[in-house]
């Protein structure tokens, strides 16, 4: 077959059997490595085919955000992202940094809001028009859209890659770039399997690959599974087992009927996973009055029992603890919330300032990949070649999104990385 289909072929037409750039995936990182390779040279029009294993494309892309898509961030910088080196991250990053995101979308008709959070959002407040767009994108660019088209095995052959489908069907293409995501939400084909084709190619993983912004589990029967749907801002924090504030988030947690979940326990999840392997003494501790760090609350409560001595634990944190959260913490301090801070005892006082500024809790794991949004390691970004993307082990091979050894907090961080490392791996496995 020679030439670029004039549109994008819908399921069942004939795919091309040979191509310039198979793009393994098309997910977020995936159809944007897909629109970069299609434009890298306008008129020649490369052949581009981007396959998926997927009956329904974008899957992770619709369920973002809370079917909003948070698209990225409107200020985003290597700092927001663990894996790999920061000075590694930051070069991708800079390649297609947020602006050209902001301008990618408007060409298609998608205009970004930015919240209070600095996330960025379409203005539709629909998911489903960034993912029109990049299959409109798609189309304009040549690509040659496949789907459902489980890749079961790719391999070198000659100066080409062989790509072979579950059904059998075969691509040979001069390019190849894997784009298949890690492990997380594994129902949407995000399932690890291109882990396998990397480490074919004699890629390596790092030596965990777990769930990252996911939920963790208390056991049966912790007070705060009681509280489900409870949520309050705190700040939640890492700290070693020699009492090093390892990291730390303040964001919202919330209470659910398995344990904590909420922005701050999801950013905070990768940390604490690999600490359990790293330094199994190190804890998690959550601090209820933000900013107020153990000591300042301590201070504080002083204060108010001498300046308000009829304050109560219930008055005092009125405007800043939902009722029921304030109950369960006054109960595991034993205190009566109704105990004003004249009558309060130094020993009470010090219990309180524990459970309310630096509450230990002990998650028995994570709710594994099923619910995690995103991969915590993968191919170590040192494997490229920053400025392409291309394997530093197989020449013609480039690596993009999540397969990566990169994950993003929570803020649309993930998908940025997807755009910017989808964006170069495209430009040049497509030149
Ligand atoms: C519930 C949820 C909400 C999220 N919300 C946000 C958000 O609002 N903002 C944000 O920045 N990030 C968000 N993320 C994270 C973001 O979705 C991912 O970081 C991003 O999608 C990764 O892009 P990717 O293309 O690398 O991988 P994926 O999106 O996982 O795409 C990989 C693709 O490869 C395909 N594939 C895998 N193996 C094969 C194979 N053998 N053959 C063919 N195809 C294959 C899969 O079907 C899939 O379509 C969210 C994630 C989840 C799960």
């Amino acid at each position: 077959m020679s030439g670029a289909p004039s549109s994008v072929p819908t399921n069942g037409d004939v795919p091309p059997d040979r191509a310039d750039v198979a793009v393994i995936g098309a997910g977020a990182a995936g159809l944007m490595a897909a629109i970069s390779a299609g434009r890298a040279q306008p008129g020649r029009s490369a052949r581009v085919v981007a396959l998926d294993g997927a009956k329904t494309l974008g899957a992770k892309i619709l369920v973002a955000g809370g079917g909003r898509c948070n698209v990225t961030h409107h200020a985003v910088d290597e700092r927001d992202y663990a894996g790999s080196t920061a000075p590694a991250i930051r070069k991708v990053l800079a390649a297609f940094p947020v602006a050209r995101t902001v301008e990618f979308f408007a060409e298609f008709g998608v205009e970004l809001k930015r919240e209070e959070t600095g996330k960025l959002f379409p203005t539709t407040d629909s998911a489903r028009t960034v993912l029109d767009a990049l299959l409109r994108a798609a189309r304009e660019a040549g690509v040659s859209l496949r789907h459902p088209w489980r890749v079961a095995s790719v391999a070198r052959e000659g100066d080409a890659f062989r790509v072979v489908s579950a059904e059998g069907e075969t691509i040979l293409a001069r390019r190849v770039i894997l784009a298949t995501g890690g492990k997380s939400l594994p129902k949407s084909g995000s399932d690890g399997a291109g882990y396998g084709f990397a480490t074919a190619f004699g890629h390596t993983l790092t030596s965990r690959v777990i769930p990252a912004l996911v939920p963790l589990l208390l056991p049966d029967g912790h007070p705060l599974r009681e509280l489900s749907g409870i949520a309050v801002d705190a700040e939640v924090r890492l700290v070693s087992s020699t009492g090093k504030v390892l990291t730390k988030t303040t964001n919202a947690v919330l209470c659910t009927h398995f344990g904590l979940s909420g922005p701050a326990i999801l950013d905070i999840s990768r940390h604490w996973s690999l600490a359990r392997f790293d330094d199994p003494g190190a804890k998690l501790e959550l601090s209820f009055l933000p900013p107020t760090t153990p000591d300042a609350l301590d201070a504080q409560m002083m204060a108010t029992s001498v300046a308000a001595p009829r304050e109560t634990l219930a008055s005092f944190t009125r405007t800043r603890l939902p009722e029921r959260l304030m109950r369960t913490l006054a109960a595991l301090a034993n205190v009566d919330p109704a105990t004003t801070f004249r009558q309060l005892s130094r020993d009470a006082r010090k219990r309180l300032v524990r459970t309310l500024g630096a509450y230990v809790v002990e998650p028995t794991g994570d709710r594994g990949f099923p619910h995690a949004e995103v991969t915590a390691g993968g191919v170590p970004l040192a494997e490229v070649r920053l400025e392409s993307m291309e394997s530093r082990r197989m020449p013609g091979l480039f690596l993009c999104g999540e397969i990566l050894d990169v994950d993003g907090r929570i803020g649309g961080f993930n998908f940025q990385w997807a755009w910017a490392s989808g964006w170069v791996a495209g430009r040049s496995a497509g030149a």
